[in-house]
């Protein structure tokens, strides 16, 4: 047995703490199951204004002073409410106190200190991280993730003494770039404005301190590994992604069954399981009628929810809804983003009321609503590095229509000939980025749903498949291990 180990685990959202996306459902999920297997574990988040809001009992515990924040930095410790885990809050209101969300304004723009709100992040948990709070706790491991604690590693590089890193990439797209005088305002070493450190092509890189400097590297699935040393995924960062080859792994992201189980969800009108499929019916109905959509039992209907960015491949169903609407179909939607994309679907649903019901906006119980009702889940993403949706989907016996990368291509299953006969097709997969490649699966889709028989199995196929997290965070434990037995440097 090897030793039991303190592990620091660091990120800007947390469920139900705060959400953006399935980061934030990550946090919550992965530092539970990973609980039982460490001597201890703490999640260290911004203490945003709703954090604050929905932390439950917090408490003083320490006070910090770190560069880039006039006023003393307060640890505030509570636990996560739903999973008991421990988490400290970084409380530098000035710079967290705020209405919005933790990246963007209440009108959806960037905060413009972002450069200078998550330095100060990083820099408290450096302290954390180096024993230095007066608490008499240090981590043996630090686990970052994603450019808002990119930092981390970059400082951490600088001190003599320093527990193991990990940092793990949810999305390349998200960089945390900033222009080059924010480096000298933000008073980094000298030595980070470099190539080989923070420096990117004249510009600062947060997420370059992470992926330079941490002494493993994941990202959310084993195809995104391999994608994103790819000038098509890559960004500029697929040639130190590649050089980095040998410590960088996918590891797919788990769902959390106990949040999102149709045998159990307090949200959803009627519970079922795979062998009780015929009950599933009963949340479409329910769901029709809370969407305002016509009461056809027959009529297939199509879920979506998500992030409304160019990411999420909404312009391919745009382009090929003329043809879809061809066929007695519904379409559900949940999301919210960039308003040139919710404006476009909100006229679509003006203009056929009674097929396309949209929801723009942030809504938990709806979400579940719409994974227990529809008949099928549309993902048709330009990239996804893992996706969560189609994990709960599958989980839901909403059979998954999904673009062929990332995290979709290791999940879903395609309902081709051979996987049909040997029982194994959960899904639908279509390779090219083109609305006639969708358009095409969409109809395969249909064509089988067609067959009552032949789709219950696919969909209870899918209901059987295990993407829960106790795999995966056995693998993120050996690499916790691995981190510290043989550092990067
Ligand atoms: P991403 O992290 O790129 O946003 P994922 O599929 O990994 O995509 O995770 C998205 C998570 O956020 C899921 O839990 C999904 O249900 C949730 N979600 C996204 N948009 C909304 C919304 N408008 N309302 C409710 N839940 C949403």
């Amino acid at each position: 047995m090897s030793k039991p180990f303190n592990l620091l685990f660091a990120v800007s959202e947390a469920h139900p703490l705060i959400k953006t996306g399935g980061l934030a459902d990550v946090a919550y999920s992965l530092t539970a199951a990973l609980k039982p297997h460490v001597h201890e574990v703490r999640m260290v988040l911004p203490a945003y204004r709703a954090a604050l809001a929905h932390a439950g009992h917090l408490e003083p515990i320490a006070t910090l002073h770190v560069a880039g924040s006039d006023a003393p930095v307060r640890i505030l410790e509570g636990e996560v409410p739903g999973s008991g885990v421990k988490v400290w809050l970084v409380d530098a209101p000035f710079y967290f106190d705020r209405d919005g969300g933790p990246y963007s304004d209440p009108h959806g723009h960037d905060w413009p200190d972002n450069a200078a709100r998550f330095a100060v992040f990083a820099r408290a948990i450096v302290e954390i991280a180096c024993g230095r709070t007066g608490l008499g706790w240090r981590p043996d491991v630090v686990h970052c993730n994603d450019w808002q604690t990119g930092l981390v590693p970059a400082l951490l590089a600088l001190e003599s003494a320093r527990p193991a890193i990990v940092f793990t990439l949810h999305n390349l797209a998200y960089q945390g770039l900033f222009d080059a005088d924010v480096f000298q305002t933000l008073a980094l070493p000298a030595a980070l404005w470099a190539p080989e450190a923070l420096e990117f092509h004249g510009r600062v890189s947060f997420l370059k301190g992470g992926l330079i400097f941490a002494d493993r590297l994941t990202t959310v699935s084993p195809t995104y590994a391999k994608e994103i040393q790819t000038p098509e995924f890559g960004y500029g960062l697929e040639g130190l992604l590649a050089h980095r080859a040998r410590h960088l792994t996918g590891i797919l992201n788990g769902a959390d069954y106990g949040v999102w189980n149709p045998a159990h969800d307090p949200l959803i009108a009627a519970h079922y399981g795979p062998d009780t499929l015929h009950l599933k019916a009963a949340n479409k109905d329910v769901l029709q009628r809370q969407l305002g959509l016509p009461q056809i039992s027959d009529a297939p209907l199509l879920g979506l929810i998500g992030r409304l960015v160019e990411q999420k491949g909404i312009d391919l169903l745009l382009s090929v809804l003329p043809a879809l609407l061809q066929h007695p179909l519904q379409i559900a939607l949940l999301g919210s983003g960039e308003k040139h994309i919710e404006q476009a679907l909100l006229d679509a649903a003006k203009h056929h009321p009674q097929r396309i019901a949209v929801h723009i906006g942030y809504n938990e119980a709806l979400a579940h609503r719409i994974e227990a009702g529809a008949d099928m889940f549309l993902m048709p993403s330009r990239f996804e590095p893992c996706g969560l949706n189609q994990l709960y989907s599958l989980r839901y016996g909403t059979v998954p229509i999904v673009r062929r990368t990332g995290g979709l291509a290791d999940s879903v299953m395609d309902a081709s000939a051979t996987h049909l006969k040997a029982g194994t097709a959960t899904g639908f997969v279509f390779d090219d980025a083109t609305p006639a490649a969708l358009l095409h699966t969409l109809e395969r889709a249909l064509a089988l749903f067609r067959k009552p028989a032949q789709w219950r199995t696919i969909a209870a196929c899918g209901m059987r498949q295990d993407f829960s997290w106790n795999k995966n965070a056995s693998a993120y434990l050996a690499l916790y291990r691995e981190a510290q037995a043989t550092p990067a440097a």
